[in-house]
C-alpha cells in the first residue's frame, strides 16, 4: 500500500523552479571561478598601482603539459616544477603572513593588500617553464631569485631557511614597487630586501626583520661572513662607495652583504636612524636625487658617521649594532690624582679627549670588576680579562687602549692605531700621536650582555 503523502510531485512550482536554477548558476559560477582562483585580479590589482607591467597571460595547456604544479595561496601561486611539498607549503604559508606584515614596516593599511597576489615561479629548471608564458625569453639569467611586476622568480636554495629568506627579499622587492612606487636606488632597495627578508619562526609566528645574534639562526644566509672576508681581503667600501653600486654590482653575492650591512648600521645608528626610517617616502625615487637629499640632512657629522661605520664594518658579526660599535666620549672625571675615566664595558672605543704626542709615556691604574658574559652562569672580570677566552688573540675583557689618529677622509679603514693591552695597569710609551682611546677586549656584538664599569685612572708624567 502507498502512502499518498509519500509521492513525490516532480513538476516544480515556478518558485521552486527559480530556486534551483539560481543554485545551477551559482555553482557554475563557483566552478568557473575555481580555475582561476588564486590567479591576481588585475582590476584589483590596478588599483594597487595602475604603472605596474601586465598580468602574464599563462598557457595552462603547456602549465600541465610540463607537468609543473599549481600551489595557491591567499596572495601568491606557486607554479613549480620541484616536487618539494614541505617547502613549497613552507613558501606560500610564509608569503601570506608576511603581507600583514610588510604593511606594518612600510606603513600600509593591511585592508589595502587584501587583493595583493603574485605569481611565483620555483623552479629546479627554467627549461621547465618553456612555452608556458610564465618564463619568457626577456626575463634575465640571475643566480638566486627576480622580481618583476606580478612575478616573482626564484631557485631552490640550500636549506629551507635561506629558500625563504630569498622568497622573502624578492616579496620585499614586490611589495615596495607595488605599494610603495618603486624601491630606491640599487643600494636601498637591495639592502632592504636583505634587512627585511632576514625573518624568525617561533611558535609559528614569522617575525621579519629579525636581527639575528647567532648564524645558526638565519643557515646559509652568511653575509656577515662575506664581509669578514672582504675586510680581511682588503676590500672595504666607504658607505659613499656603496651608494654608488649600480645594478649589475648585485651579480656579485658579496654586494648584498654591504648593501645590508649599510641598511643595517643606518638604520639603527642614533644620527641616521630617523632620517634612514623616513626613506620609505622616498622610495619611488631611483636618481641620484635619493641619495643627496639624505646624505645633505646628515650635514656636518657626514665624516664621523663613515668613521663609525668603518668601526662598525671592521668587527661586524652576528648580533652588531651600530650604536655599540660606534665611537662615543668616555664619562671623564678631572681628579687631583689625574684623569679618572668610567670606563662602559658593554660599548667599543670611547673618547678620552687625552691627546698623546709620540714618545709620551701614560700610566694607567684601573679598578673594578664588571660581568663579561651574561646567560646562566655569569662570567665577572677585572681590567686584566679572563685567559678562559680570547678575542683577537688577548684575554677577553682585557682593558685595551688604541689612539685615534687623524687620517684622510677617503680612508676605508678605521683610524687608530694598534691595540696597547693594559690590564690591570702599568706605563706604556706610545710611539704616534693622537687621541687615547679605551675599551674592553671584545667583539663589540657580544658586548649586550656586560654589566659595570672600570675605573681607570691616567696620568701623564712629563
Ligand atoms: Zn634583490
Amino acid at each position: 500500500m502507498t502512502n499518498p503523502a509519500t509521492v513525490i510531485d516532480w513538476r516544480l512550482s515556478p518558485g521552486r523552479r527559480r530556486y534551483y536554477w539560481r543554485w545551477i548558476v551559482g555553482l557554475v559560477i563557483c566552478l568557473a571561478q575555481g580555475v582561476a582562483w588564486g590567479q591576481p585580479d588585475p582590476a584589483a590589482m590596478a588599483r594597487i598601482n595602475r604603472d605596474m607591467p601586465p598580468l602574464p597571460r599563462i598557457d595552462r595547456a603547456a602549465v600541465q603539459a610540463r607537468g609543473l604544479g599549481v600551489h595557491r595561496g591567499g596572495h601568491l601561486t606557486l607554479y613549480s616544477d620541484v616536487r618539494d611539498t614541505a617547502l613549497i607549503e613552507d613558501l606560500i604559508a610564509s608569503f601570506d603572513s608576511a603581507v600583514p606584515l610588510w604593511c606594518a614596516l612600510f606603513q600600509v593599511p593591511t585592508a589595502d593588500a587584501r587583493e595583493w597576489h603574485l605569481i611565483g615561479c620555483l623552479a629546479a629548471a627554467r627549461t621547465s617553464f618553456a612555452d608556458t608564458g610564465l618564463w619568457g625569453a626577456e626575463i634575465p639569467d640571475f643566480p638566486a631569485g627576480y622580481n618583476r611586476g606580478y612575478q616573482i622568480w626564484m631557485y631552490p636554495q640550500e636549506g629551507n631557511y635561506y629558500s625563504r629568506h630569498l622568497l622573502l627579499h624578492e616579496g620585499t622587492h614586490a611589495f615596495m614597487q607595488w605599494f610603495l612606487g618603486g624601491s630606491g636606488p640599487p643600494w636601498y632597495s637591495e639592502g632592504m630586501a636583505e634587512l627585511v627578508g632576514l625573518h624568525s619562526i617561533e611558535n609559528g609566528q614569522l617575525q621579519l626583520r629579525f636581527r639575528p645574534t647567532d648564524r645558526s639562526q638565519v643557515e646559509h644566509w652568511g653575509r656577515p661572513k662575506l664581509i669578514r672576508k672582504a675586510v680581511e681581503a682588503g676590500r672595504r667600501h666607504r658607505l659613499e662607495g656603496i651608494f654608488q653600486f649600480s645594478n649589475s654590482a648585485f651579480r656579485d653575492v658579496e654586494n648584498y652583504a654591504w648593501a645590508w650591512a649599510a641598511c643595517e648600521f643606518l638604520s639603527s645608528h642614533p644620527r641616521t636612524e630617523s632620517i634612514f626610517s623616513r626613506l620609505v617616502g622616498q622610495a619611488s625615487d631611483t636618481s641620484p636625487r635619493f641619495n643627496q637629499v639624505w646624505r645633505r640632512e646628515c650635514g656636518e657629522e657626514w665624516n664621523s658617521i663613515e668613521r663609525d661605520w668603518q668601526f662598525f664594518v671592521d668587527e661586524l658579526d652576528y648580533g652588531s649594532e651600530a650604536p655599540r660599535a660606534a665611537l662615543t666620549a668616555a664619562e671623564i672625571a678631572p681628579e687631583a690624582e689625574g684623569i679618572v675615566v668610567r670606563l662602559a664595558t658593554d660599548r667599543s672605543w670611547q673618547r678620552t679627549g687625552i691627546a698623546i704626542a709620540a714618545g709620551q709615556t701614560v700610566e694607567f691604574q684601573v679598578q673594578g670588576q664588571f660581568q663579561v658574559a651574561g646567560g646562566q652562569r655569569p662570567w665577572n672580570s677585572e681590567g686584566g680579562g679572563i685567559t678562559i677566552q680570547y678575542y683577537r688573540g688577548k684575554p677577553l675583557g682585557q682593558l685595551t687602549a688604541a689612539l685615534l689618529v687623524e687620517s684622510d677622509p677617503a680612508t676605508v679603514a678605521p683610524p687608530i692605531t694598534a691595540t696597547v693591552p693594559i690590564g690591570l695597569g702599568g706605563r706604556v710609551t706610545f710611539d704616534q700621536k693622537g687621541e687615547l682611546l679605551l675599551r674592553i677586549n671584545e667583539s663589540p656584538a657580544r658586548m649586550d650582555d656586560n654589566r659595570g664599569q672600570l675605573t681607570v685612572t691616567i696620568r701623564t708624567p712629563h
